[in-house]
């Protein structure tokens, strides 16, 4: 049977996490969870979460541990997580890094790899600035590297692109000064001795063509696949 594929992605907002996680889930049929994307999905219906959650987020600043932990544990004890997922957007706090480790420690699973994405933070700007999103399904187009054949018009179904809240320029700024503040202590977390087989950090060069970066993290996962059935 194949071992169990369980990745987390870690990055500064615009890496291009959730473009690469989403081509791992069309590839190895995983289930992908997105913090950030469950999140919005609150804040659209108008849950309890998605009320709180809202004010957070058009900040930019993360949301209090308890609720994303309870989310995330609530999700990944979902059957279909059983033989593997993807996280995009969690951990990204160390407390968050030991609830994840402590759950996956208790059900006798570990995780696969940690994926880091690195972009410097120019490029980050430019990316977030330019980033436009399709109203109705979240299809995301950008201004000058990806523009959408009619401007403000998505490719996909038509619908109106619009600009995230958190995608405006003050608040961008406020997502990266809290991505070096409070998530990069993670990346340290998992770069520490993880027992025989080391480290499970995995550093990848996000500023690269996407299908390179792409080949990149296909690569990555071959090799540790591999190292764990030595
Ligand atoms: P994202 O789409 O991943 O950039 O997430 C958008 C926003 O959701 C973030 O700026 C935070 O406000 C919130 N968020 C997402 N993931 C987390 C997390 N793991 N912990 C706390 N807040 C989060």
């Amino acid at each position: 049977m194949p071992a169990e594929l369980n990745l987390v992605f870690v990055g500064p907002p615009g890496a291009g996490k959730g473009t690469q996680a989403a081509r791992l889930v069309d590839d190895f049929g995983l289930p992908f969870i997105a913090t950030g994307d469950i999140l919005r999905a609150n804040v659209a219906e108008g849950t309890e979460l998605g009320v709180k959650a809202k004010e957070y987020m058009d900040r930019g600043d993360l949301l209090p541990d308890d609720l994303v932990v309870e989310l995330i544990m609530d999700r990944l004890a979902q059957p279909d997580s059983a033989d593997g997922f993807i996280l995009d957007g969690f951990p990204r706090t160390v407390p968050q890094a030991e609830a994840l480790d402590a759950a996956m420690q208790q059900a006798g699973r570990r995780l696969t790899a940690v994926i880091l994405v690195e972009v410097p933070d120019e490029e980050l700007i430019e990316r977030l600035s330019g980033r436009r999103v399709c109203s109705k399904s979240g299809h995301t187009f950008h201004v000058k590297f990806d523009p959408p054949k009619h401007e403000g018009v998505c490719d996909v179904d038509g619908s109106k692109l619009i600009q995230r809240d958190d995608d405006q320029p003050e608040t961008i700024a406020n997502r990266l000064r809290v991505y070096h503040e409070q998530t990069s202590p993670v990346v340290s977390f998992y770069d520490r001795d993880n027992g025989p087989s080391g480290a499970i950090l995995r550093r990848v060069d996000g500023s690269r063509d996407p299908d390179e970066v792409y080949r990149h993290i296909r690569a990555l996962i071959a090799t540790v696949r591999m190292e764990d059935t030595l």
